[in-house]
């Protein structure tokens, strides 16, 4: 496009919507598709958060909000890290987003400057490497496939350091693979960054509570590097307000300085219903999140009892999250009506055509043996998912 900026003209268009979109599309037409590409619960909205939303709009929070958050949002969110993270942060290192999707690029708007760069493990969520090309930084990503069970290790970290090194995007519980670091494999790379004190962190944390193994550890509570890491998380996933649009970070008082101003130039506050809806969420009973987390702990547990029938296909367990990862490689060379899949996007293409099951191509997230396919729909929708996913795998030879 000649008129648009090299720098969008570099980017690409998140996979995960336009995947999204176009089973939606399908839909539309009458073809009768089960969505597993989007990552978003399938759950309303608790009612109790709604009703806060609407006694904010009776009370006339009608106002341009402050451009960091209400007050006592960010005092709800300070409680929220003390309470679940053990962390200490005052209400002006707490900037409140529209959603952390926008958390994550004020922070690399903030500290990225052209040609530094920027370490992503992969598989990475898409929209990390995308947000780094907007600010003109490198990409440098870290391969941790399914044999290490998604993680990276201190070895490929060390190895993946430069004098360039300005930050890395970790994501536990991960999106696409829900693989979730332990506190040690978390000391352990902390140990690395112990040696690079340049590095700041940006740690997306956003399916916290996504979670089954019960054990939530964010990297910001090793002290020797807390100072320089960003903890960013929202209320999307946990309370399923995806459309609200509410995301938040704790951060170093620099940090939270300069996205307070690069937010204040671009979007100003969140909205101030959405803001008045989160804090509900935030302080009162975490119930609903807790039942949707079951919900979602029996989704998988039935999603990998069918896969692990599949011939072929070769499955992690997530510990967190709502996707799973499968490495399809084993179907690549081979064929359906002539037509040969060789990789993951002629994967989720087949899936669609002769399965009707929308999933999204592990290449979107960096890793081609892969799909993903979210769990966060009906058990009904998934009963009829995987009997199609089945037999279209069997068709193919
Ligand atoms: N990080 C990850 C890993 C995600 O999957 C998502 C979901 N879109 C986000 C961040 C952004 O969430 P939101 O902007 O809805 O808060
Ligand atoms: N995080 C979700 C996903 O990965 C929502 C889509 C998006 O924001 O990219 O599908």
């Amino acid at each position: 496009m000649a008129n648009v900026s090299k720098r969008l003209n570099s980017l690409s268009e998140s996979q995960t919507i336009a995947m999204n979109q176009k089973s939606n599309a399908m839909k539309a037409q009458g073809i009768d598709i089960i969505n597993l590409s989007v990552g978003e619960p399938d759950f309303f909205t608790p009612d109790h958060i709604k009703q806060a939303a609407k006694d904010a709009i009776d009370a006339n929070f009608s106002f341009y909000s402050p451009i960091t958050g209400y007050p006592d949002l960010r005092k709800a969110i300070c409680k929220k890290f003390k309470d679940d993270n053990h962390l200490d942060y005052t209400p002006e290192q707490i900037i409140v987003s529209v959603g952390a999707k926008h958390s994550i690029a004020n922070v690399v708007l903030s500290v990225v400057d052209p040609g530094d760069e920027v370490i992503v493990p992969a598989p990475y969520w898409v929209s990390y490497i995308e947000q780094v090309k907007l600010a003109e930084g490198v990409n440098v990503i870290i391969e941790a496939g399914i044999d290490q069970r998604f993680k990276i290790t201190p070895a490929q970290l060390e190895a993946a350091i430069t004098p360039k090194t300005k930050a890395i995007i970790l994501c536990s519980p991960s999106n696409p693979t829900g693989a979730i670091y332990t506190r040690d494999e978390l000391a352990g790379l902390v140990e690395v960054f112990e040696k690079h004190p340049n590095i700041i962190i940006i740690s997306d944390e956003i399916y916290e509570h996504i979670n089954f193994v019960g054990v939530h550890t964010s990297i910001a509570e090793f002290p020797s590097i807390k100072e320089r890491v960003a903890v960013v998380n929202g209320v999307s996933k946990s309370y399923a307000m995806t459309g609200w649009r509410i995301g938040y970070m704790g951060a170093p008082l620099w940090l939270a300085k300069a996205c307070d101003k690069l937010q204040g130039q671009m979007t100003s506050g969140a909205s101030s219903i959405a803001q008045k809806a989160a804090l509900a969420a935030l302080v009162s009973d975490q119930k609903c999140t807790a039942d949707m987390n079951q919900a979602f702990r029996r989704r998988r547990d039935y999603v990998l009892s069918r896969i692990a029938k599949m011939n072929g296909v070769r499955c992690d367990s997530p510990d967190g999250a709502f996707y799973v990862f499968p490495d399809m490689s084993a179907f690549y060379g081979k064929s359906n009506e002539g037509k040969k899949i060789t990789g993951s996007a002629d994967m989720s293409l087949y899936l669609l055509e002769k399965g009707q099951i929308a999933t999204v191509p592990g290449d979107a997230f960096g890793d081609d043996n892969c799909i993903r396919i979210s769990f966060a729909t009906s058990d009904e929708n998934l009963v009829k998912a995987m009997d199609r996913m089945e037999a279209a795998l069997k068709a193919i030879s």
